[in-house]
């Protein structure tokens, strides 16, 4: 099968190949750090001189976005957690303990797709979820 981000072989009937599972399984793994550092920058320092220069307000706009994607990502990741469990016959999503935090959230649910991410690759709805 080909790679359905670059056209290389993709082995084991998996829509990418070896290189781009192991990027997506980066990407994957930075979004709990990202949406940490990006929520950091919400919160107004109270160690700064108190001026609002262009330059801060540049920072914090950008984290705010940031963070506000790292958020909606949240609602994919757990509508494509619940296709996995579904497919594994894995603990349905209702009767999990809820996470006591969206970033402890974000961080359970990248973890998990980390995990079957070998297994997703295999699905026909893969190509769908990487476009997400
Ligand atoms: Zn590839």
């Amino acid at each position: 099968m080909e790679c359905q981000l670059c056209q290389h072989h993709a082995k084991e009937d998996k829509y990418l190949c070896r290189k781009c599972e192991n990027t997506l399984r980066e990407q994957l793994s930075d979004i709990p750090s990202l949406q940490q550092e990006s929520k950091g920058f919400l919160v107004p320092s109270r160690t700064g001189t108190g001026s609002r220069n262009s330059e801060r307000s540049l920072g914090f706009n950008v984290a705010a976005m940031d963070y506000s994607t790292a958020v909606e990502t949240l609602p994919i990741l757990h509508k494509y957690e619940a296709l996995i469990r579904r497919g594994r016959n894995l603990t349905p999503p209702a009767l999990l303990k809820r996470e006591p935090s969206i970033e402890a959230e974000v961080a359970a649910t990248t973890q998990f797709h980390i995990t079957h991410l070998g297994w997703t690759l295999q699905q026909d709805w893969s190509g769908e979820f990487e476009g997400s």
